[in-house]
């Protein structure tokens, strides 16, 4: 039996200009550490799914009721997705078309809010997103956004902050979640503040959805209206995002996808999201998302036995963000000698952070890629040595002494556990 797709060879004679990127790209994912906090490493089923025939197809519209004809087997792949992701969060909604997270978010805002109108979030210097209403992105400039930020000692969610806003400002919608929050959030508490002053409550989970669906940390599916997620980040799946809700928005969400905000849905990623689901609901990813719990707890205490200081004092989720100025290194800087030493991780402003967020005074890291490449805490411990060892003593030019003789280490972890072992 075969399909159409993942031929190789036929794409290197025809064009090997890209079919050397997708080798090559291919070889660096193989031959480095991949600590950033939002990437991950997808099954070969997912990436077979991803490239399939399902592409071409034009599905307008939602199962059963679509624009265009010869929707029935693209019907089936839709309505797969839908149930898995159903039963994976206990929603009692599914809408998998967004085609990322960004787009997922719009839609929120298409199903709840009206230009003009006022949503309490996160500020994204405080670990926010772009999405939550920063006046470079579409939501800050076509509605009013109110930030909560961190608390000055705890560094953690300042909730009795976001509770003044509420109820001064009384939003439309109260967003939580966020792209360097290490630490739990109390969905419960929010829920309520939301019902005290009447708002829509939204958890932006693209970051831990994955550690929800191992059962790993608490969901906010219970407590929300609505959850946004992106399949790409701990959840494993192919690049894209989707949404749950409850009974309630259903309708609301739907015609906000579509045809509010997006045309045709790719046929192709829905059925690789509906192998995701049915990968998440495994006990191999529960156990998998655990230890990346396991992990970036390990990672984020190894980094400050060597003074790079976790924010908060550590992580509950899948990643940790790290202040170098204890270690008078820019968040700039490490990042180019990490990468020099084939360690891939970004800089990220810390909470109250006195570097402009180009230059950053913190390192944001995440445990989704290594621990799928089957990396325990033992490894985390080299890994925590590695990066302090490349930040603090090597440089960002390769050649250096120091950044080589952490590369030869790093290229013997990767060899013992690799990425998409051949
Ligand atoms: C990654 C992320 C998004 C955006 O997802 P894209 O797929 O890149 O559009 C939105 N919100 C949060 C909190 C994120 O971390």
């Amino acid at each position: 039996m075969t399909f159409y797709g993942s031929d190789y060879a036929e794409l290197e004679s025809f064009d090997p200009d890209i079919a050397g990127v997708l080798l090559s790209e291919l070889g660096r994912i193989r031959g480095g550490l991949q600590l950033i906090a939002s990437e991950n490493l997808s099954s070969p089923r997912v990436l077979t799914a991803l490239g399939s025939t399902l592409s071409n197809k034009y599905a307008e519209g939602y199962p059963g009721r679509r624009y265009y004809g010869g929707c029935a087997e693209v019907d089936k792949a839709e309505n797969l997705a839908i149930e898995r992701c159903k039963e994976l969060f206990g929603a009692d909604h599914a809408n998998v078309q967004p085609h990322s997270g960004a787009s997922a978010n719009q839609a929120v805002y298409g199903a709840f809010m009206k230009p003009g109108e006022t949503i309490l979030a996160m500020s994204l210097p405080h670990g926010g997103h772009l999405t939550h209403g920063t006046k470079v992105s579409f939501s800050g400039k076509w509605f009013n956004a109110v930030h909560y930020g961190v608390d000055q000692e705890t560094e953690d969610i300042n909730y009795a902050q976001m509770e003044e806003l509420a109820r001064e400002h009384r939003p439309k919608v109260i967003c939580a979640g966020g792209s360097a929050i290490p630490r739990l959030i109390d969905f419960e508490r929010i829920r309520a503040l939301a019902d005290e002053v009447g708002a829509i409550f939204w958890v932006d989970a693209a970051h831990f959805i994955g550690l929800v669906a191992g059962k790993a940390i608490p969901s906010p599916v219970p407590y929300a209206d609505v959850v946004s997620f992106t399949t790409h980040k701990v959840l494993r799946g192919p690049r894209s995002g989707a949404i749950v809700c409850t009974a309630e928005h259903a309708a609301a969400i739907d015609k906000a996808v579509f045809p509010m905000m997006q045309g045709g849905p790719q046929m192709h990623t829905i059925a690789a999201k509906a192998v995701n689901f049915k990968e998440c609901a495994t006990p191999e990813y529960a156990a998998y998302a655990k230890q990346v719990v396991e992990n970036a707890a390990v990672l984020a205490t190894s980094l400050a036995e060597h003074g790079i200081r976790p924010t908060t004092g550590g992580t509950d989720t899948h990643l940790s963000l790290h202040d170098l100025q204890g270690v008078g290194v820019t968040g700039k800087d490490a990042e180019a000698r990490a990468d020099a030493a084939g360690i891939v991780l970004n800089k990220n402003a810390i909470p109250f952070d006195p570097a402009p967020p180009s230059v950053a005074s913190g390192i944001r890291v995440g445990t989704p890629c290594v621990t799928t490449q089957g990396m325990g805490t033992e490894e985390m411990r080299t890994i925590a040595r590695l990066i302090a060892t490349a930040v603090t003593k090597g440089d960002a030019d390769p050649d250096n002494a120091v950044t080589r003789e952490v590369r030869a280490e790093v290229t013997d972890l990767v060899t013992r556990f690799p990425a998409y072992p051949r």
